[in-house]
């Protein structure tokens, strides 16, 4: 593929990686991040401008919709005419869709892209894209998602890859507290965990949660649960995913009682106690410890 110049705007846990992937396949990147964060063979740019000007395709990894909207509008004040834009962070439907009717309006190709895989399919470039956008837009995003991850699947129009993502992980949260609860149950009845997993993992019950990321320490595949519930996939970015898909929820008129009990589950979880800083599977030894009335 012929080299482009590329702009990198958020250089954080997941950026970084992903952007010195690029680099390495032999684009031309050049970088910004607010909090002066640098990435490996990137080029640090000053600002947003310095960053996009030039570029063929903008790509972007931040924390929430508010900033992306702020970061788009400097962007698009400054990207070349018919330039490719790629928002990779998870943000809610409604700023994804804003911003392609914004990237349009200034005669730019835009593509909702948020990932799966973690800090670990971000520095291994195996990372899932659900993308959303035009057919055009996917085209010419494809060959930067082959090198960032394995998988890129075209969802549909703009927001449909946040829609995606936003769904995924309303059954992922949701999953795992149920995984999490009947652990805590079997404890209760004396049903050894490994013989709950042995039995679950090939039963009517299986799920990710439980087969491949088992929240249970010393059973099944090794997951964080064997590592102190260190990350992995840290509660409060279940907890961001599960208010974006609530906030959706609301927006769409779609009724989701077991994804707004999870979001509850996990607020109480990440801000009353102490679930920050750990991996959304520490939802079983909580639910463990705890008694039917507390
Ligand atoms: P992070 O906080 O490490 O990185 C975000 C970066 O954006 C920070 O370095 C921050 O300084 C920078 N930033 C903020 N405002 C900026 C601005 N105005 N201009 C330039 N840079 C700015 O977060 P992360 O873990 O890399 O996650 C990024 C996105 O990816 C989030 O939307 C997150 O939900 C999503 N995500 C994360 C994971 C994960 O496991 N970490 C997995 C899937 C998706």
């Amino acid at each position: 593929m012929t080299p482009l110049k590329i702009g990198f705007i958020g250089l954080g846990n997941m950026g970084a990686p992903m952007a010195s992937n690029l680099a390495a396949a032999g684009h031309s990147v050049t970088g910004f991040d607010v909090a002066g964060t640098t990435a490996k063979d990137v080029t640090v740019a000053a600002d947003i401008s310095g960053t996009v000007r030039d570029a063929d395709v903008v790509i972007t990894m931040l924390p929430n919709g508010s900033i992306l909207r702020q970061v788009a509008a400097q962007a698009f004040t400054d990207m070349q005419e018919g330039a490719l834009f790629i928002d990779c962070s998870t943000v809610d439907v409604e700023s994804a869709r804003n911003t392609a009717e914004a990237a349009e309006k200034a005669e730019l190709l835009a593509v909702d892209a948020p990932v799966s895989g973690g800090i670990g399919g971000a520095a291994g470039g195996t990372l899932t894209f659900m993308a959303g956008g035009t057919v055009d837009g996917f085209a010419k995003a494809s060959p930067l998602f082959e090198i960032m991850g394995q998988k890129a699947v075209h969802c549909g129009e703009a927001g449909a890859g946040q829609a995606a993502k936003i769904c995924n992980n309303m059954i992922l949260g949701a999953t795992m507290i149920a995984t999490c609860e009947a652990f805590a149950l079997a404890d209760k009845l004396g049903l050894e965990r490994q013989k709950m997993f042995d039995v679950v993992s090939t039963s009517s019950g299986y799920s990710w949660s439980m087969n491949a990321y088992c929240p249970a320490p010393g059973v099944g595949p090794t997951s964080p649960a064997d590592n102190d519930y260190t990350p992995g996939f840290a509660a409060e970015l279940m907890l961001k995913d599960l208010g974006l898909s609530q906030q959706a929820a609301e927006a769409a008129n779609a009724d989701t009682p077991m994804g707004a009990l999870a979001l509850a589950l996990y607020r109480q979880f990440v801000e009353d106690e102490d679930g920050k800083g750990r991996d959304f599977s520490a939802m079983l030894p909580r639910l463990a410890a705890r008694n039917r009335e507390s």
